[in-house]
């Protein structure tokens, strides 16, 4: 079964409001294992929502239709749909009913506007409206299945919940699971990833393989269908293995809400390894992130952040001396920096940062450099150079990821 979703409204054409049914609807047909391969928006206009209409029905079998159902005069998706497929319009003796108690109550009476609001295409299926009064419907066809849903966010939901997804669970047809996993990169520009993996991505069908970016992070999205979760797991393993064969180095999660963070607090968790860091030009901005994490108290005591070289000195313990000889950014600083802050606390490991966050350069060093320090217990301290692209918070951001894409390894 292929379905496609019309949105119609102008304010949605407009930019006014953000299309969230559309969204909320396709993730619904998506875990039914519903192609939807297109969707429109169309404005509150008789002759285009008719052309969307043909367009349609010319490469779905099922075609949703969200919004319009009221009683305004702008109001017009069931109106055109009933002309479209040659029905007329017939009051639905429930959607009446309740119609007219809610007039009642409200003492007012319920004009001919009102009523087309329980007015249905000519044996649709209603769609009870638990939430507003506009009725929805199912229009089954030769041509194609039509459905009416209406666009207030809370009315709608609860029709797809409620009405739409029963229907369609008996109607799909031969049940396809779809199937994703995200996987999460750090370290390596979108495009050279791409590049590296072009191969498997050109050779794409089952999984597909879907690369965007995410806050200075790549992540990978492997979809494959089949006919159940094993299968479509099978299908996406042997191409996970490729790439993370090659791209091994950059890996470092999976999942679409996992963040370098998260990844690393539970490493730490699963390790038993407690973490402190020193901070010059992100200024804390690592342990916050760090401190986002539930439960993290019990592997994060806390830090340092030691912006100038006079609070590297009076707080970690670095001779200002050595600092000014050395440069404030620099490797022996950076190590520096990490030994003293893990003797300190007494952590099992401990990262550095201090870089120039720019706008320009500072001292002469330019803006983007930055050396990530990291101290273990009981092994050779290493520090590492980078030269981040980006405004200030862009530098500053991609330090603390890299701080913590070097704890992780
Ligand atoms: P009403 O009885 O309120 O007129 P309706 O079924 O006619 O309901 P619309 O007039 O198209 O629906 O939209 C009503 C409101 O619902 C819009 O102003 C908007 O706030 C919201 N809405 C409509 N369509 C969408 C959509 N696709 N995504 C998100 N919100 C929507
Ligand atoms: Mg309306």
């Amino acid at each position: 079964m292929k379905a496609e979703i019309i949105a119609v409204g102008t304010e949605i054409l407009l930019g006014q409001i953000v299309n969230t049914n559309a969204s909320f609807l396709a993730r619904q047909l998506a875990l039914l294992g519903i192609d939807a391969e297109q969707q429109q928006v169309v404005g509150d206009n008789g002759e285009r929502l008719d052309a969307a209409l043909t367009l349609a029905e010319g490469r779905a079998d099922l075609v949703i239709l969200i919004g319009g159902l009221g009683p305004t005069a702008d109001d017009i998706t069931k109106q055109v749909l009933a002309q479209h497929i040659g029905k007329p319009l017939v009051t639905n003796f429930q959607a009446i009913e309740k119609l007219l108690a809610f007039a009642q109550q409200r003492q007012t009476p319920l004009t001919a506007n009102d009523r087309v609001q329980a007015a249905l295409p000519f044996d649709a299926q209603p769609l009870a409206n638990r939430v507003g009064l506009a009725v929805g419907a199912i229009s089954e066809t030769p041509k194609a299945t039509y459905v009416l849903l209406p666009g207030p966010p809370r009315e709608f939901t609860v029709m797809v919940e409620e009405q739409l997804t029963p229907y369609l669970l008996t109607h799909r047809g031969e049940q396809q699971v779809l199937k994703s996993k995200v996987l999460r990169f750090y370290g390596i520009g979108e495009s050279l990833l791409t590049t590296d993996l072009a191969d498997l991505i050109d050779a794409q069908s089952e999984p597909t393989i879907a690369s965007y970016i995410k806050e200075h992070e790549v992540t990978l999205r492997l979809t494959a269908k089949a006919a159940d979760d094993a299968a479509a797991e099978a299908l996406i393993a042997p191409i996970e293995q490729e790439i993370l064969a090659r791209e091994g180095q950059y890996f470092y999660g999976y999942g679409d809400d996992n963040s370098l963070a998260q990844e690393l607090a539970n490493a730490l968790a699963n390790a038993h390894l407690t973490i402190t860091a020193a901070e010059s030009l992100t200024a804390g901005a690592f342990q916050a992130a760090l401190a986002d994490i539930p439960g993290i108290s019990t592997w994060f005591k806390g830090g340092f952040v030691t912006y100038s070289n006079h609070t590297k000195a009076t707080l970690l313990g670095l001779d200002e001396a050595t600092i000014d000889r050395d440069g404030a950014v620099s490797e022996a600083t950076a190590l520096a920096m990490a030994e003293a802050a893990r003797e300190k606390v007494d952590a099992d490991l401990a990262v550095s940062m201090t870089g120039v966050a720019g706008p320009g350069p500072d001292d002469g060093v330019d803006a983007g450099t930055v050396w990530i320090g990291l101290a273990k217990r009981g092994e050779k301290s290493q520090a590492t150079l980078y030269h981040f692209p980006g405004a200030r918070n862009d530098v500053r951001d991609r330090a603390v990821k890299a701080a913590m894409f070097a704890a992780l390894r």
